[in-house]
Parts: C-alpha cells; sequence; structure tokens
C-alpha cells in the first residue's frame, strides 16, 4: 500500500475532444508548481495521480492551481481484490476513532465481479465485525470510506478537499493583465487565470509623481498573482512623458479619456507582442468616470483587440470579499499613489465622444511617445519558486 494524492478533474472531464490538451497542461503547471518537490505524475481521462516522499507538501502546493475539482489523500493497493482491500481498510481504521460511517464504492473496472452496492456492504459487514462500537449511518457518516475499484488497482480515501476549479493556467493562450496597486486588477487577473489564461501583467508608473513604494506594492501583487500563473512577466511603462504631454496639451475634463486610450494602445501592442490575444483589466460598470458606458465605449475604440473586464458586472463589496479571499486585498489598501490618482481632472468628462478624442490627439505626437514609452520598458520577471522576491518586498 502506498499513500499518494488523486485529482479529480470536474469540469475539465466535459472536454471531449480536446481533453489531452487539458490534462497534459495540467500536469505541466503541477510539474511546475512541484519543481522543488521529488514526485512523479501519472493519469488518465478520469483522474490524475501524485506520488512523492513528502505527501503534505504536496498536497499544499497543488491548492493553488486550477484546473483540479477535487484532490485527496489516497491509499493505493497493488490489486483489487476485497481480501487485500478490506486488510488494509481494517488496518487503517485501527488507529481512527468513530462511531458512525459509511461506504461508498466507485468501480470504475465494469468488469469487476462485484457490483459497486455488494462490495460497500461486503466492507461495511467486515468492518462491523471488526471494530467495536461502531454503526452505519447513511445520512450522516462520522467517517465517510471511499473505495474505487479501478482496473489491477484499488484505491482507498477519507477526506476530499475542494480544488480551486476552472481550467489549467495556458490552456487558453495568452493576455495581458492592466495591473495597478488597487483593488480591482489583481481580483481580475485571478479571474482571468482561473479560465485558463496565462497572463503577463503591464504597470504604468510616472516617475517622480509616482513612488518607488507604489511600484514595489504592484510587483508584491503580481508576485501573488504569479503563484497561480507559473511565474508572471511584468512589464514596467514608464508614462511620465505621455502623461505630462497629455496635461499640457488637451482640456483637462478629457485627460483619463486620452489617457487611457494610450494605456490601452500600449497594453494592447505588449499584448500581441507576448502572442496574447486579450487584454484584461480590473474595470467595473460606472465605478468611476471612465468607467461609463460612453467612457468604455470611447476608451475601447483606440484598439481592436478584445478587453475582458471580469469585474465588469461586480459590485466593490463583492470585488473586496474576492480580494480577502486570494489575499491581495492587504497589499492593494496600502496609501502609496499610482499614476492615475495624481493627474485626476476635478471634472472627468462621463459622457465623452470619439470626434473630441481624434479632436485632442491631434495635438500631439502619441505614436511617437509610445513607441519610445516600449521601446525602453522594464521588464520584471516573477518567479514564484524564488525566495529573493520575498526579501525584496
Ligand atoms: P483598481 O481598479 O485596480 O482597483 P483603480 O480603481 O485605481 O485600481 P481605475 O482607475 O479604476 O484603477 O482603473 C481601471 C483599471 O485600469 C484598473 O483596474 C487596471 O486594470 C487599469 N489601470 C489603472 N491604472 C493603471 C496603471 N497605473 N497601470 C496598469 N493598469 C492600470
Ligand atoms: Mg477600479
Amino acid at each position: 500500500m502506498r499513500k499518494l494524492i488523486m485529482i479529480k478533474y470536474g469540469e475539465l472531464s466535459t472536454k471531449k475532444d480536446n481533453i489531452g490538451l487539458f490534462l497534459n497542461t495540467l500536469k505541466k503547471n503541477i510539474e511546475y508548481t512541484l519543481t522543488s518537490l521529488e514526485h512523479e505524475i501519472t493519469f488518465d481521462k478520469a483522474r490524475m495521480f501524485i506520488t512523492g516522499n513528502d505527501i503534505d507538501q504536496i498536497l499544499t502546493k497543488v491548492q493553488n492551481i486550477f484546473g483540479i475539482h477535487q484532490i485527496v489523500i489516497a491509499y493505493e493497493l497493488s490489486d483489487n481484490t476485497l481480501e487485500n482491500i478490506s486488510f488494509h481498510l481494517l488496518n487503517l481504521l485501527s488507529s481512527t476513532n468513530f462511531n458512525t460511517f459509511k461506504v461508498e464504492t466507485k468501480r470504475s473496472d465494469k468488469k469487476y465481479p462485484i457490483s459497486s452496492m455488494d462490495i460497500s456492504r461486503k466492507l461495511g459487514g467486515i468492518i462491523l465485525k471488526n471494530k467495536e462500537n461502531v454503526q452505519v449511518d447513511v445520512h450522516n457518516p462520522e467517517l465517510l470510506i471511499n473505495v474505487e475499484i479501478r482496473q489491477n488497482k484499488s484505491y482507498i480515501y477519507f477526506d476530499k478537499i475542494k480544488g480551486l476549479g476552472g481550467y489549467p493556467v495556458g490552456v487558453l493562450g495568452k493576455g495581458m493583465l492592466m495591473l495597478s496597486g488597487g483593488i480591482d486588477s489583481p481580483v481580475a487577473g485571478y479571474m482571468a487565470i482561473k479560465r485558463g489564461v496565462k497572463l503577463e501583467a503591464v504597470y504604468f508608473e510616472s516617475p517622480p509623481h509616482t513612488s518607488i513604494e507604489a511600484k514595489n506594492k504592484v510587483i508584491a501583487l503580481a508576485k501573488k498573482l504569479a503563484l497561480y500563473n507559473n511565474g508572471i512577466k511584468l512589464h514596467v511603462i514608464n508614462f511620465t512623458k505621455i502623461q505630462e504631454t497629455i496635461y499640457k496639451n488637451i482640456p483637462h475634463e478629457y485627460l483619463i479619456t486620452i489617457m487611457r486610450r494610450m494605456m490601452y494602445r500600449i497594453s494592447a501592442k505588449l499584448s500581441y507582442n507576448a502572442r496574447g490575444s486579450i487584454i484584461v483589466n480590473g474595470e467595473s460598470i460606472g465605478q468611476v468616470a471612465s468607467q461609463t458606458l460612453a467612457s468604455m465605449n470611447v476608451i475601447n475604440e483606440a484598439i481592436k483587440m478584445p478587453v475582458i473586464r471580469p469585474l465588469a458586472c461586480f459590485d466593490k463589496l463583492e470585488i473586496i470579499a474576492l480580494a480577502k479571499q486570494i489575499d491581495t486585498y492587504k497589499t492593494s489598501i496600502l496609501p502609496y499613489e499610482d499614476c492615475c490618482t495624481i493627474f485626476v481632472p476635478k471634472h472627468p468628462v462621463i459622457n465623452p465622444t470619439l470626434d473630441k478624442c481624434y479632436l485632442y490627439e491631434k495635438n500631439f505626437d502619441y505614436e511617437k511617445l509610445i513607441y519610445e514609452a516600449l521601446k525602453h520598458h522594464e521588464i520584471i520577471k516573477i518567479n514564484p519558486q524564488e525566495k529573493s522576491h520575498n526579501e525584496l518586498l
């Protein structure tokens, strides 16, 4: 008998033709996360198995991987005879205290001579005979004993741990997350990763108007996302010149609209260069002037690439609850300002028009500014396996 981790796929098992791609990606992602631990992974269309000498550590790590519906610590037996199963089951139960129990059996080996119900019944009878003061309770058992009969092998397990669900990261392609230091964008990123999108991130900084602390905050947030994304590449764009030029050259009520059109243009270029097909951001309908439907329309018009807004229909309280759940909230509320807050006009337009955008954008050579910002930008590669970033932040 050996102890291992068994993974159930959930939603993934509904993928028919491309299940191979999904499962191979999941395996690769698990391998990446377990780089520092000795392990071996095998899988078929129903289950994935991970063996290794530190099962508890492996268990902790796989809980952060998307594409997993359920995780169990299982005991694998080298055959599937009822004698062998009952022998090992009694051994496992000898040190377990419980009053009521239920046995549930699954048979993936349909040629197995005994039905699932009968196996459960027989094993139940053996337990009743061998353990004192225990009873069967089919509705609300203290101990649920799961037995799986597979070809040539069988498995016993007790507790089930909920996995993160979603799709394995990378299986749906790539995208560029606009990552500010705020509450919303890390949550938006998390949700996109959960749908299988491998992200890179872009942060627009405006030194000296924005501080190094603001940038470090974004790096800290990127590091949280890196855990789920197999690492993350963070592009830092120096936005100072673009922002100052906009500030000098256009009516202030349009500052944010034009500034965001520039951010979109740069993000789309970065996404394209990274072989991505979308931009992801933390916009939410109506949250601020730049997120009215009219603003979104006018800002979006600057690029052709689709913009995914996972939080579009969430209210702030729902977003905050998610941010707490994924542990980005505490970092997001640190008080350092990002570039948007410094150049915020008193009365930003809430119904901008495209005609005005075209008109104002003629006031300066934005193509050249974008070209320069992209040419000199900094790239920070964040690898969650490396300790050094902990020390940095
Ligand atoms: P957040 O939305 O992340 O809480 P915020 O509310 O300050 O931050 P908004 O002004 O609402 O940001 O901007 C909407 C979205 O635009 C952000 O969620 C983020 O995706 C993107 N964004 C804003 N500022 C930046 C920036 N400096 N760098 C990268 N992306 C940004
Ligand atoms: Mg926001």
